[in-house]
């Protein structure tokens, strides 16, 4: 199999599963829970990959939550940076906000009445950072964007997002699904206050996520679980919680699954997050430059380490089925990203998708079965 469909889910690195396997050969435990040699290893497993996952992406260790999932970890962001918004607040957000953003944001403001106002992006795919300028305003409580869109690969300018909510007061939540294994993130130089990511489209298991929420903001936030692991003493009808990131993970965490993210950071760090953005860009140059010859194809704006097409009087579907049939595996479709999708076509588009170990020979493939299509 050819995979160019890394945007979906990247393969499991071989030393993440070698990782894993070992501490569940080793024998687990249930951490901050137990008194015997497993419990304390898993405790100290757990707690060793929160501060190498949280270094990953330039936070401390007492700011990362384990999620299940980066939707899961934007879902409880969303949660708490929405909380007391009401009918002429707005919450600002972009063309390029995945599903996992857009939908947990409008069911909010229907129920709440806050506004949502959406920046457009430019003819090149880029974000309009004109509008960006217009929208962001005294109504601003909240902005949301992904670092980077799963559908063109745009890298958005958070920065300059940052910059002008905060000119106004507001607190900005990043998407960082397609951004942490593909360039460098440091959360404090962005200085966002959450941003929110997971393991298995770096190289790492499914099932495991991480959300860096500010010291600060931490602070007033409340849990969406409850349950064993999050207190220091019941007494009666009286809890004290604990406070930090292990408020928001009651239950058993994934100890193995925590241990194969930070194996994961190592092995994104193996390549350097450099040198991987500098070979996604060179492939997606390259494919570009071969889809530019190919008759009836409409190459979209693309960027780093993602290309979208489509191909004349063919929906995306059949394309994708064609190359899955020469052994190439591509993503078709709305990408859970369905308004900026739509934009580009009705049935979406055709994705390819780069990762650390993607060559010029997958291109190459690639382009020669396109060509027989
Ligand atoms: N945001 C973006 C930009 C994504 O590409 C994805 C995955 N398609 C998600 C959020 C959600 O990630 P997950 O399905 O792993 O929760």
């Amino acid at each position: 199999m050819i995979y160019l469909d890394n945007a979906a889910t990247t393969q499991m690195a071989p030393e993440v599963l070698e990782a894993m396997l070992q501490y569940e050969k080793d024998g687990r435990g249930n951490p901050h829970r137990g008194l015997h040699v497993f419990a304390e290893r898993a405790t100290i497993v757990l707690e060793a990959a929160r501060t190498r996952i949280s270094s990953f992406v330039g936070g401390n260790f007492d700011e990362l939550i384990f999620t299940k999932s980066t939707t899961e970890g934007l879902n409880l962001a969303i949660e708490n940076m929405t909380r007391g918004l009401k009918a002429g607040d707005e919450v600002v957000l972009t063309i390029f906000d995945h599903h996992a953003t857009l939908l947990p944001l409008l069911e909010r403001s229907k129920e709440q009445g806050f506004s949502l106002r959406t920046i457009p992006m430019t003819d090149k795919g880029e974000l309009d950072l004109e509008k960006a300028r217009e929208m962001i305003g005294q109504r601003t409580k909240l902005v949301v964007f992904p670092h980077v869109s799963n559908v063109l690969g745009t890298v958005l300018p958070a920065k300059e997002l940052v910059e002008l909510a905060k000119s106004v007061g507001a607190e900005v939540l990043v998407d960082g699904a397609q951004a942490v294994g593909h360039l460098p993130v440091d959360v404090v130089d962005l200085g966002c206050d959450a941003y929110a990511f997971g393991a298995h489209k770096m190289y790492g298991p499914m099932g495991i996520g991480a959300l860096y929420v500010k010291r600060d903001a931490l602070a007033s936030w409340k849990p969406i679980i409850y349950g064993g692991g999050m207190i220091e003493e019941v007494e009666g009808e009286s809890v004290r919680y604990l406070t930090g990131p292990r408020l928001f993970e009651a239950g058993t965490p994934n100890v193995t699954g925590a241990l194969g993210f930070a194996a994961a950071c190592n092995y994104v760090e193996m390549f350097g997050r450099n040198a991987i953005q500098e070979k996604e860009q060179e492939l997606s140059k390259m494919l570009i430059n071969g889809l530019s010859e190919l008759l009836n194809v409409t190459i979209f704006p693309s960027a780093q380490s993602i290309v979208s097409f489509s191909v004349e009087n063919m929906h995306p579907h059949d394309v994708a089925q064609y190359l899955s049939d020469k052994g190439i595996a591509v993503r078709a479709g709305h990408h859970c990203a369905a308004p900026l999708a739509k934009l580009l076509g009705p049935a979406g588009t055709v994705r390819v998708s780069f990762g650390a170990t993607s060559t010029k020979e997958d291109v190459v493939a690639l382009l020669s079965a396109l060509q027989d299509l």
